[in-house]
């Protein structure tokens, strides 16, 4: 038995865990595993019985230790390297309808898996028994990739699987987001099978995601029973094309959309502290980054991917699924590609919370305090706080100031805000009853 300080329990104290579920993929002694909190995000909890204080899960957790890799891409940030930059959709009109942007990304994997240069794909599906539950998983055929196609806004203990992964023969390709890659590159740093194994690294562009919170309260504003949804989307493009709406489905076949605005209204309300002080929006340390094609020639036409191909494995492997008639790729300049994406205003964003959150005696995560703090400290913190204040404020009103609305819309505007502030108080109540389900 060892004490809790061998552990990762400091990060999880300091709200800093981002449930990414390396720490657990490890652990050499299967002393931790993932457990919902009652507000709705993933951590691990720790049976302390079981672990011999080996301290490997903080050697590989992102929020403790910057890798080399990402310590070699900060002189780039907040873009990171880029080789290439191109708009994208994958050719096969299967993955190219049912994916979020395309199918870029199932585009990819296919390739790879059919060329042989993997064996095998580390991605995300829904729990066969809930279909509001992400589940990351090894798929190893691409008939299966279809069912992990689309974006699952809330958090994924996505590295749990590192655990299948040291019991499996063979070469894997993985899809995650920034805070999931740059876990992996620890482990990868550290344990020389997880290193060996995973020989493609394919990244999505990510702004944040919601707590479970944020899924339920999503549910309740469709009126249908959490126990009778069939199927749930946070992007449904069936309704109104890309970027899509939230969709619920009954256990009648009926579909329920809510208007993409307001997901994005709740999305500020829930989206977890961790998010808010992540550094990186672009994926900076992957082969591949991937994302919505925002604000370039396709955008709301095709509503395909934007890719940044980074490593030499991640210009192979485009120009060969390209070749092979995996994908349709067209140039296109990278500073549109950022441009679009917002990738400089995020990062300031990102580090003007940090400067609030270290001013306000909070811990702050690695990349932080151990990269940046000279740039973090020399913005004061009321400076930060008030351009805080000013953005949640722009957020109340800047919808109607967007749209030149006049008095009856804006009082319209107002009254669904109230709506949609009861709705999201009635759902924490909801789950601080102990109604949400665990991971
Ligand atoms: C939380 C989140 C935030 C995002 N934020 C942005 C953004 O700000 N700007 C932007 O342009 N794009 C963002 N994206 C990426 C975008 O939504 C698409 O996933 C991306 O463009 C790929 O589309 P596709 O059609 O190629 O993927 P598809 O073919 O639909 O495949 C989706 C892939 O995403 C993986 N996936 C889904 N959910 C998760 C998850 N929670 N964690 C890890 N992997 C997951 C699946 O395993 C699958 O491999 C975000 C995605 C997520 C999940
Ligand atoms: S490795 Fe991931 S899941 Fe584990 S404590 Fe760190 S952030 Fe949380
Ligand atoms: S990785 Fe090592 S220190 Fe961490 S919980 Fe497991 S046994 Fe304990
Ligand atoms: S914003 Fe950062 S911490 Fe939050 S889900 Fe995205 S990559 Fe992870």
């Amino acid at each position: 038995m060892s004490d809790l300080s061998a552990t990762i329990q400091d990060v999880v104290s300091n709200n800093l865990c981002t449930g990414c579920g390396t720490c657990v993929g490890i652990c050499p002694a299967g002393a931790l595993e993932i457990i919902e909190t009652a507000d709705g995000r993933l951590v691990p909890d720790i049976q302390i019985v079981r672990c011999t204080a080996c301290g490997l899960c903080r050697k590989t957790c992102s929020q403790l230790r910057v890798s080399a890799e990402l310590m070699g891409v900060l002189d780039s940030a907040p873009a990171g390297p880029i080789g290439a930059a191109c708009t994208t959709t994958a050719k096969n009109i299967v993955f190219s309808t049912a994916g979020q942007s395309g199918g870029a990304t199932m585009g990819i994997l296919s390739w790879a898996m059919e060329s042989g240069l993997v064996d095998r794909a580390l991605v995300v599906s829904v729990d066969s028994n809930n279909p509001l539950q992400p589940r990351a998983m090894l798929v190893d055929n691409t008939q299966n990739l279809q069912q992990c196609q689309g974006s699952q806004y809330c958090p994924v203990a996505l590295n749990v699987v590192l655990r299948e992964v040291l019991d499996t023969a063979g070469r894997i390709a993985c899809v995650g987001l920034p805070c999931h890659m740059h876990s992996l590159s620890l482990a990868m740093e550290n344990i020389e099978a997880i290193r060996e194994k995973i020989v493609l690294r394919v990244g999505l562009f990510c702004s944040g995601t919601m707590t479970f919170g944020g899924r339920d309260f999503l549910v309740k504003s469709s009126g249908v029973q959490p126990g009778r949804v069939q199927k749930f989307a946070y992007r449904d493009r069936r309704w109104k094309g890309w970027p899509g709406d939230v969709s619920v489905m009954d256990d009648h076949k009926q579909s329920y959309y809510i208007p993409r605005t307001a997901r994005m209204a709740a999305k500020d309300f829930f989206t977890p502290i961790y998010c808010r002080l992540c550094p990186d929006k672009m994926n900076m340390t992957v082969d591949i980054s991937v994302g919505d094609a925002y604000g370039l020639d396709t955008d709301g036409v095709l509503g395909g991917a934007a890719l940044l191909i980074r490593t030499d494995v991640g210009q192979r492997v485009v120009e060969q699924a390209v070749r092979d008639g995996y994908l349709i790729c067209q140039n296109v300049s990278e500073s549109a590609v950022l441009a679009g994406q917002k990738s400089q205003p995020a990062w300031d964003r990102s580090r003007d919370f940090a400067a609030v959150w270290q001013q306000t005696g909070h811990v702050l995560p690695a990349f932080w305090s151990e990269t940046s703090l000279p740039q973090i400290i020399s913005i004061s913190a009321g400076k930060a706080a008030r351009r805080l204040l000013r953005r949640s404020l722009s957020w109340q009103c800047g919808s109607a100031r967007r749209r030149h609305v006049r008095l009856p819309q804006f009082l319209m505007i107002g009254i669904w805000r109230v709506k949609l502030a009861w709705n999201m108080i009635q759902s924490i109540v909801h789950r601080r009853r102990g109604n949400h389900q665990s991971a």
